[in-house]
């Protein structure tokens, strides 16, 4: 067999050197099962990382209903067949009842880039408000306000002059922290206010409804609908992008604008949508989508395919049947304090952000100044690797552990990880 050092050495030729991999020394995956991956050396490892296959791995009643399909039939949405539209149906059933209409694409940024493009169409203005350090794809406009430095080195140059921002409203270390987080919201409404009287009301404002790339942080109460107010008072359009936090991973609430009290206009949705299998989805109001019919045009030959529709059926009648949702609350909820415990013991834990299986630990040198752990962080990666458990930094510092399981992570596991946490904050790195 090919050893892992030719193995990459291919890779690296094959590849263009912006295609990343984890780790300087990346293990190589054979097999994944429920929250565990296993490499070629039959080494198994925890995976703390993964926000796509919310299921788990290897799930054997999806790969089931896929191969079943895969054997009867696939094709494109513009025949006529019964899961495309039973999983449209069951989308908009998951949805407040305005947000009625679907589209199906194959990933997070195509379901960006429509949103963009149904808010052009629709208010016939291209100036799009974002927040600062986020994350939203790679297409052209996902890309475009995609801000986050971190993913997009070249971020702040490619910006094209219709994308503006609002600050970060990251209540750590932020401009306004802890309490005066509240006034973030204010902020942005006032900037949006300004905007248009500048001859630029913007066609949409769009942001994460929990913000991930501070590694997963609650907006501040009152954000989305001071933000909302000020976006609709100008005629715009409101996009909530849920293709990370959405589908039950917070454990409070399906949608990440529930915990806001606010109804987008538009939603975006993806990754734990098809459990790994690229789909997405847009979902929107009627008067939206038919809008977006006389200036734009649609059509995508595998979104919402024979295999993508039944994918996204059996994903959600699992979660159902498995209560994963009620288990990202639990288990996360349980993580949580004992990272918090943790850092009772270890002054390295500035803080731990999120709520349910979406959780941040963020690393500082020191508590008052937040001074970013950056290196330390890479270093705690690479010992967590060894100890077997996989997971990254995030944010624009790459100080902060993203911890995004499956949803289906147990007790056990998650306390595998804070022990194996504890030794290498007690014993170095
Ligand atoms: N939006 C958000 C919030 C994301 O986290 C991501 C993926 N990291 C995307 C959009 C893009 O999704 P995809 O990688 O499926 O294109």
């Amino acid at each position: 067999q090919m050893s892992e050092e030719e193995l990459l050495t291919r890779r690296n030729d094959a590849f263009a050197t912006v295609q990343e991999h984890y780790y300087e020394e990346p293990p190589r995956i054979e097999r994944g099962w429920r929250q565990y991956l296993v490499d070629t050396r039959a080494r198994g490892y925890l995976d703390m990382l993964n926000n796509v296959t919310i299921l788990g791995h290897g799930h054997p009643v999806l790969s089931d209903a896929v191969h079943r399909q895969w054997q009867r039939l696939n094709t494109n949405s513009r025949f006529h067949y019964a899961s495309v539209v039973e999983l449209s149906e069951r989308l908009a059933q998951l949805l407040p009842a305005e947000l009625d209409t679907v589209f199906l694409v194959n990933s997070g940024s195509e379901a960006v880039d429509l949103a963009l493009r149904l808010a052009w169409a629709t208010t016939g203005r291209q100036d799009v408000v974002a927040v600062e350090e986020a994350y939203h794809g790679w297409t052209y406009a996902s890309d475009a306000v995609s801000t986050s430095v971190a993913d997009n080195p070249g971020a702040l140059e490619s910006r094209p002059p219709w994308v503006h921002t609002v600050a970060a409203p990251n209540s750590y270390r932020g401009r306004h922290r802890g309490e005066e987080a509240r006034n973030y919201g204010p902020e942005a409404a006032a900037r949006i206010a300004a905007l248009a009287a500048e001859g630029h009301a913007p066609a949409a404002f769009l942001c994460e409804p929990y913000y991930g790339n501070a590694g997963g942080m609650a907006l501040p109460d009152g954000y989305l609908e001071q933000v909302y107010a000020a976006t609709r008072a100008v005629g715009g359009l409101c996009i909530a992008d849920e293709v990370q936090v959405g589908y039950g991973r917070l454990g409070t609430h399906f949608w990440g604008f529930e915990q806001q009290g606010v109804v987008p206009d538009v939603v975006t949705v993806a990754k734990a949508m098809g459990n790994g299998h690229p789909l997405g989805a847009v979902i929107t109001r009627r008067e939206i989508a038919d809008a977006y019919r006389t200036q734009g045009y649609f059509f995508s030959s595998a979104g919402g395919s024979p295999v993508s529709s039944v994918v996204g059926l059996t994903v959600l009648d699992i979660m159902r049947d498995e209560n994963l949702q009620a288990n990202a609350l639990e288990i996360g909820g349980y993580l949580k304090r004992r990272l918090v415990e943790l850092g009772e013991r270890h002054p390295l834990i500035g803080t731990v952000h999120g709520c349910g299986l979406y959780l941040g630990v963020e690393f500082v040198r020191d508590r008052m100044s937040l001074e970013p752990a950056t290196e330390e962080t890479a270093a705690i990666c690479e010992r967590l690797r060894e100890l077997g458990v996989v997971m990254q930094p995030t944010s624009d510092r790459q100080c902060v552990l993203k911890i995004k399981p499956p949803l289906c992570l147990t007790r056990d596991s998650a306390d595998v990880f804070v022990a194996a946490l504890d030794d290498v904050l007690t014993y170095g790195w």
